[in-house]
């Protein structure tokens, strides 16, 4: 159920309404936007009696919400939702380039990257520290030492961090060391994790799963979101076709189609999208001008070397190239 208040609600209305469904065992969501307060139900198994609440003072209507989310839609929020990430904003009508490499490797390869980044204006920087690898005997990151090395980063950069958790013992540690959380498209469905994260301070970026539907992604925010985090992005990342040119099938339809339900940020990743780093900058360019709030992308100053996904991680001057050519494209399309 969606409560939606009247333009001229108090707080004290609002309050009363809180009151109201907590006291049936339920769980308010408050969404304050432009124009009016609008607050979210979740907890209930079945119908609510909306008689409990359309008579309460302030209240302007109750609506029985009968698609399967409640809390990512534009009809519990009409305006976008911008994410602070330590004070960086996503969603906010700015292009957000989180770029960094695939795994920290060592500080000296993370920091040449580092530095690139920052100067090219970006404000966040991707590592992973703990790598979810196909196989087990690939390099699966440094852990909290990979961590230690991207809070030296933040703090030498002034770079907001992103980095992945895999289970709930990796959340506790990227809350310690970063400022926003990424699930990736392996644990897109990972429930557990997903209400983990869902009690966390630090924003989530949130990869489609690679065999997921839009429904499936959204639901997945929708977790996130059920748990009181409403600061979530969505990454799109490609999904597994039957092509063979590319490692995954970036599917920029997700953008609008997301855009149409939802008013959580999303952002384009065309390095696991493609796989293949000729790409990744077309396919940059692509996202930004389909209307993404940002972009995600892998950089490495030795990509053959790289102990992960070298074959889609740009050089530094390719990434340096591939901004100004999003930028380009930003200025003309913002
Ligand atoms: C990554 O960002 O390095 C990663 C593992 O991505 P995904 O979860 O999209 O495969
Ligand atoms: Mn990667």
């Amino acid at each position: 159920m969606l409560i939606v208040m009247n333009a001229n609600a108090t707080q004290g209305d609002i309050d009363g309404v809180v009151r109201a469904v907590e006291s049936l065992g339920f769980r308010p969501h408050v969404m304050p936007g432009a124009t009016r307060t609008a607050i979210g139900v979740t907890g209930n198994q079945g119908a609510v009696d909306l008689s409990h609440f359309e008579n309460l003072p302030g209240v302007g209507e109750a609506i029985r919400v009968t698609k399967p989310y409640k809390l990512i839609t534009l009809d519990l929020r009409p305006e976008r939702t911008i994410v602070d990430v330590g004070g960086a904003k996503i969603g906010d009508g700015s292009l957000a380039i989180i770029a960094g490499p695939c795994a920290v490797e060592s500080r000296k390869q993370a920091f040449a990257v580092a530095d690139v980044v920052q100067r090219s204006g970006a404000k966040f920087f991707r590592g992973g520290a703990f790598k979810p690898r196909t196989s087990p005997y690939a390099f699966a990151g440094l852990g909290e030492e990979g961590l230690k090395i991207l809070a030296e980063i933040r703090d030498e950069f002034d770079l907001k961090i992103v980095s992945e958790a895999l289970d709930e013992t990796n959340v506790d540690l990227v809350e310690k060391y970063a400022d926003m959380v990424q699930i990736g498209a392996r644990n897109m469905q990972n429930i557990t994790l997903l209400r983990r994260v869902g009690r966390s301070s630090l924003p989530v970026l949130l990869k489609r799963g690679m065999a997921a539907t839009l429904e499936e992604w959204l639901l997945a925010a929708e977790y996130v979101m059920a748990e009181g985090n409403y600061q979530v992005v969505l990454c799109e990342r490609g999904v597994r076709t039957f092509a063979q040119h590319t490692r995954n099938t970036l599917d920029l339809a997700a953008v609008p189609a997301v855009r149409r339900i939802s008013h959580l940020p999303v952002i384009v990743d065309a390095a696991h999208g493609t796989g293949r780093s000729y790409m990744v900058t077309p396919l940059s360019r692509a996202g930004v001008a389909v209307g993404a709030d940002g972009l995600m992308v892998e950089v490495h100053a030795r990509p053959d070397e790289a102990l992960s996904d070298g074959a889609q991680s740009l050089t530094l001057d390719e990434y340096e190239q591939m901004v100004k050519e999003v930028r380009a494209i930003h200025k003309v399309i913002a």
